[in-house]
C-alpha cells in the first residue's frame, strides 16, 4: 500500500533501525520506544490490523509469533519480554498496518 508508513519501511523507502528481516516479517526499532528496548514486527504483506487478517494469512500470522521470541532474544531480553498487539482506532492502533510491539530491558511500564 503506498500511502503506508510500514510498507515504506520495509520497501526501504524511509529509514529504519532494522533487527531483523526474512522473507515474511521485518522488524525493527520504535522511533518513540516506551521501554528500554522497544521493536516492532510487522509482516511484509500489508494487513490493516488484525481483524483484516485472513484464514489464508494463517501461516504468515503463526510465523510472526513463533519469530518474537528469536528477534527478542537476540535484542537481549533473555529473561523475557512483553507483547503487544494494538487492533483498531479502540484498541489503539495508529500505524494501520498490523504490528506487534516486543517490549523489555527493565520494569515495565504498565500492566494488563
Ligand atoms: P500502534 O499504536 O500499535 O499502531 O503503534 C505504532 C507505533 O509505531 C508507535 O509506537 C510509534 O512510535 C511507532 N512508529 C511510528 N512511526 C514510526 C517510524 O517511522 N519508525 C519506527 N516506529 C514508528
Amino acid at each position: 500500500m503506498t500511502d503506508c508508513i510500514f510498507c515504506k519501511i520495509i520497501a526501504g523507502d524511509i529509514p529504519s533501525s532494522k533487527v531483523y528481516e526474512d522473507d515474511k516479517i521485518y522488524a525493527f526499532k520504535d522511533i518513540h520506544p516506551k521501554a528500554k528496548v522497544h521493536l516492532l514486527v510487522v509482516p511484509r504483506k500489508h494487513i490493516e490490523t488484525l481483524a483484516h487478517a485472513k484464514a489464508d494469512d494463517a501461516e504468515l500470522l503463526s510465523h510472526m509469533i513463533l519469530s518474537l521470541p528469536k528477534i527478542a532474544r537476540e535484542q537481549g531480553l533473555e529473561s523475557g519480554f512483553r507483547t503487544v498487539l494494538n487492533t483498531g482506532a479502540g484498541g489503539g492502533q495508529e500505524v494501520f498496518h498490523m504490528h506487534f510491539h516486543i517490549l523489555g530491558g527493565g520494569a515495565m511500564p504498565f500492566t494488563v
